[in-house]
C-alpha cells in the first residue's frame, strides 16, 4: 500500500486479519506516518523507500489523495515488478487514470478500484480491518485489461469482505458525483452557512444540532485535502449533478411558496422509499448514528 491513511491502513489490517496477503509492505511520504505504521504493527515492512516497498510485490495499491496519484505512479513505476498488478482506491476514476496510466509500462495490469467505504477520519490510527465488510468495491478496468489481473484484484477485495462490481470510468464518476460528491458539497455548504451566522446563533446550532444538522457536520468534517482533490478531479460530473440539484431545489422552493402541501407530501413519500431500499439492501440500518464506522464515500 502506498499511502497509509484511513484506507491504506484499513486494507493492511484487513489483508492480515482475513489472510489476503503473505507479506504486507506499506509506504508513505511522511516519516511520522511510517513511524506510526511501525508502532501500530500494520505491516511486515513500513518504509519511505519505493524500492524496498515494491520489491517482490505482486499487488500494489495506491491509497494517497487523488491529487497525488500521478506523482506517486511516476515515483513507483520504475520499481514495479514485471507482471505486478497495480491499483488504487481513489474516489474519482477518470482523473486518476489520466494521471497514472502514462507512467505505467504494463497499463493492462493497472486495474483502478474504489471501495465505497470510509469514515470522516483520516490517518493510520483511523483505519480498521472490518471497514470493507459488506461494502461495495467498484473496479473500472480498461477495455484491454488483463483478465488475470482483474481476477486477482477481485479475489483480493472479496477476501477483505467487499462485494465487487465492475463499470466504466465515466459511469463510476457520474454515479459517485450524485451519491457521494454532491452530498458532501451540500454538507460543506450548509455547515458553512451556519458558521457565517453570529456567535449566538452558532451556539444554538450546536445545542440543537440533533434536529438534523448534526448528520451534516459529520460529513462536513471529512478530510479537506481529500475533498478538494475530489471536486477538482470530478469537476464536470459534479457540476452536471449540481445543475440538476438546483433545478429540483427550485421546484421545492416553489411548492413551499405556493403552499403546495400535496406536492411536498408526494415528493417526501417518494424519497422515503429510497431510504427503505438502502436499509433493505444492508447498506445501513435504522439504528441512530450507524455509519460512523462504515458509511460510504
Ligand atoms: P488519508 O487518511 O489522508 O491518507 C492518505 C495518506 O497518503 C496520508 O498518510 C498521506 O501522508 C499519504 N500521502 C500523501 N501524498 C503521498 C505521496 N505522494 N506518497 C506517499 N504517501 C502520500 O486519506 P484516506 O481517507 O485514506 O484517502 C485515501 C484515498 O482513498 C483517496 O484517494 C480517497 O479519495 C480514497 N477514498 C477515501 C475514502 C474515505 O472515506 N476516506 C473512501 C474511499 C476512497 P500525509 O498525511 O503526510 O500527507
Amino acid at each position: 500500500m502506498i499511502g497509509v491513511g484511513l484506507i491504506g491502513s484499513s486494507i493492511a489490517r484487513a489483508a492480515r486479519q482475513f489472510g489476503a496477503a503473505r507479506h504486507i509492505a506499506v509506504m508513505d511520504s511522511s516519516p511520522q506516518v511510517v513511524k506510526r505504521a511501525e508502532e501500530l504493527g500494520l505491516a511486515d515492512l513500513a518504509t519511505q523507500d519505493p524500492a524496498q516497498a515494491l520489491a517482490s510485490a505482486d499487488l500494489v495499491i495506491v491509497c494517497t489523495p487523488v491529487g497525488a496519484c500521478g506523482a506517486v505512479a511516476q515515483r513507483v513505476a520504475p520499481y514495479l515488478e514485471k507482471g505486478a498488478v497495480i491499483s488504487d482506491v481513489g474516489s474519482v476514476k477518470g482523473a486518476v487514470v489520466a494521471q497514472m496510466a502514462p507512467h505505467l509500462t504494463e497499463p493492462a495490469r493497472f486495474i483502478p478500484a474504489h471501495p465505497i467505504a470510509g469514515t470522516e477520519f483520516s490517518g493510520p490510527d483511523a483505519g480498521f480491518a472490518t471497514l470493507f465488510q459488506n461494502r461495495w468495491c467498484i473496479l473500472t478496468p480498461p477495455e484491454n485489461a488483463d483478465a488475470e489481473a482483474v481476477e486477482t484484484l477481485t479475489k483480493f477485495w472479496r477476501r477483505l469482505g467487499a462485494n465487487v462490481e465492475t463499470m466504466s470510468v465515466t459511469h463510476h464518476d457520474a454515479v459517485l458525483a450524485l451519491t457521494s460528491h454532491l452530498p458532501h458539497l451540500i454538507a460543506y455548504n450548509i455547515v458553512g452557512t451556519a458558521d457565517d451566522f453570529g456567535d449566538e446563533t452558532r451556539s444554538e446550532v450546536v445545542k440543537f444540532s440533533a434536529s438534523g444538522f448534526r448528520d451534516f457536520t459529520r460529513i462536513a468534517a471529512s478530510d479537506p485535502i481529500m475533498w478538494r482533490d475530489i471536486f477538482l478531479a470530478n469537476k464536470d460530473a459534479v457540476l452536471e449533478m449540481l445543475g440538476r440539484f438546483n433545478e429540483d431545489l427550485s421546484v421545492l422552493q416553489r411548492m413551499i411558496r405556493r403552499n403546495d402541501g400535496q406536492g411536498l407530501l408526494e415528493f417526501f413519500a417518494r424519497t422515503r422509499e429510497i431510504r427503505r431500499s438502502i436499509i433493505e439492501q444492508g447498506q445501513d440500518t435504522t439504528a441512530p448514528d450507524f455509519g460512523r464506522r462504515g458509511g460510504g464515500r
